[in-house]
């Protein structure tokens, strides 16, 4: 056995029309236009948009999402606007909220110089860290205390159905005001367990967690260089 045949030849010789072809060129020809519209239109939807759902609607506090729209100028060519407008107003139209639109490149712009200024400003960029991480964390410990007295809240409702059940064994106990009081703590146990969910999932939220201001720093950085 020969070395040559274990693996694929690299250098294929690819020898036109003298097999007949897998797809026909026709059918080729169709696969490669479509290809070719599909990266030009996906290239078009990719411009950057620095600061897409990043930037918040005044009025609805949604993310901001980008929108671009052509226009033919006096001498034909085309030219397209970046936008940025209010994904609400975006997706469920003028019912819910405004367009609130904001150049693209005038918020981009307006972004990056306050964060090239925050940058060279090491005391103030640490004051602003220092800030927004404390609310943070004073935001995580009602959270947590909160979350910690319905704990404490729902044993207590455990131990009162135990406590229930066995005063209606016992006979002390008649079923109708049994069925009264367990459906009593069933609708606190409800709405409490509703609350834990929902502070589940601000405490998993990225607001409320603490930042190292070194990486904060490091990462602005590195943005501006790349940007
Ligand atoms: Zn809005």
């Amino acid at each position: 056995m020969s070395k040559r045949r274990k693996g694929k030849n690299p250098d294929p010789i690819i020898v036109e029309g003298q097999h007949e072809a897998i797809i026909s060129d026709e059918l080729w020809s169709l696969v490669q236009a479509r290809r070719k519209s599909k990266s030009f239109k996906q290239r078009q939807s990719n411009e950057p948009f620095l600061l897409s759902s990043l930037l918040r609607c005044p009025d609805c506090g949604q993310g901001m999402v980008p929108s671009i729209t052509t226009y033919t100028r006096k001498d034909g060519t085309k030219r397209k606007h970046r936008y940025y407008v209010c994904s609400n107003f975006h997706n469920k139209g003028s019912a819910a909220c405004k367009a609130n639109s904001i150049k693209a490149y005038e918020a981009e712009d307006e972004v990056i110089n306050r964060i090239e200024k925050l940058v060279t400003n090491k005391q103030k960029l640490y004051k602003t860290l220092k800030e927004i991480n404390s609310s943070s964390a004073s935001s995580l410990n009602k959270l947590n205390k909160e979350l910690e007295q319905i704990e404490n809240r729902l044993l207590e409702i455990q131990q009162l159905q135990d406590k229930y059940m066995e005063a209606f064994e016992k006979n002390t106990l008649p079923i109708d005001i049994l069925q009264e009081r367990l459906q009593k703590v069933s609708n606190e146990k409800r709405e409490l367990e509703q609350k834990k969910n929902e502070i589940a999932v601000h405490l998993s939220s990225s607001d409320s967690k603490v930042i190292q201001p070194e990486l904060i720093e490091m990462l602005l950085e590195k943005f501006l260089f790349v940007y």
